[in-house]
């Protein structure tokens, strides 16, 4: 079964890694909608719908001010407002003015909490949405193989410019402002096997995190149920193998296992 989140807000969330997270979700509370549709995904496959309900700029705004005036007053200050969310938060069609009022109400209410975006890549060619992921204090993006074949697989874009090369070219436009976050999975999808995990995979992923040069690396696997059920999770020893030989090339890498 997937999981969907249900408001536009959610949470806040303790976690040891990021302490109390409130989670912004900028897609529709019944539908996911990414441009990538990945194997792995917690929100279950893409849905499929013409129209799409996307919370307003407006609607944005009042509810984050409204949960923020209702933390601050208990004395829970969050540590990171995220956005993820029911599919890629991108996809908004007013992404960068809301990443402009929640930085403005979170200089007003919680000016310590770090604005956070968890985002697939696929649309950081546009101005608009390179301009607004550059002012966030975490630009976390996805970048999961550095083989093509692979990274389709995984991944299962839905446009067709999405490559390796050329997601390499978008990622080093940050100049280093950016955090990679990669899956490591491996499993079977429609007879077509795949394990990013395997010294090929990892050298390849590592020459290219050598040309993003990003400031830290997240690496995972596996937590919630998948829409494919051929996954296998990568043990955390696993993990912490390629952590270590990515901190060797002088990156700081963390670990979620
Ligand atoms: S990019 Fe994220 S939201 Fe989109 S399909 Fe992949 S895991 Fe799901």
């Amino acid at each position: 079964m997937s999981f969907l989140f249900e408001q536009v807000i959610f949470g806040p969330i303790r976690s040891r890694r990021l302490g109390l997270s409130l989670g912004v979700n900028l897609l529709p509370i019944d539908a996911k909608i990414c441009s990538f549709n990945c194997l792995y995904c917690e929100c279950g496959f893409n849905t499929t719908m013409h129209e799409f309900p996307f919370p307003t700029r407006e609607q944005v705004a009042e509810i984050l001010e409204t949960k923020l005036k209702q933390m601050v007053a208990g004395g829970d200050i969050p540590n990171v407002i995220t956005f993820a969310g029911n599919g890629e938060p991108t996809l908004h069609p007013q992404f960068e003015e809301i990443i402009d009022d929640t930085i403005v109400l979170r200089d007003r209410f919680c000016p310590t909490a770090k604005v956070s975006v968890l985002s697939n890549s696929t649309r950081i060619h546009k101005p608009h949405i390179f301009k607004a992921l550059n002012k966030v204090d975490n630009n976390i993006l996805k970048f999961d193989s550095a083989i093509d074949r692979t990274m389709k697989l995984i991944d299962q874009p839905v446009g067709k410019h999405i490559n390796v090369k050329w997601l390499v070219e978008q990622l080093r436009r940050f100049d280093g402002r950016l955090i990679v976050q990669t899956m490591f999975i491996r499993g079977e999808y429609n007879n077509e096997a795949f394990d990013n995990t395997t010294d090929v995979e990892v050298e390849a992923w590592l020459n290219a995190m050598e040309q993003i040069k990003p400031q830290q690396i997240m690496i995972y696997s596996l937590d919630r149920e998948a829409p494919v059920k051929n996954l296998q999770k990568v043990n955390v020893d696993a993990l912490n193998l390629i952590a270590e030989k990515a901190r060797s090339r002088g990156f700081e890498v963390s670990v979620a296992g």
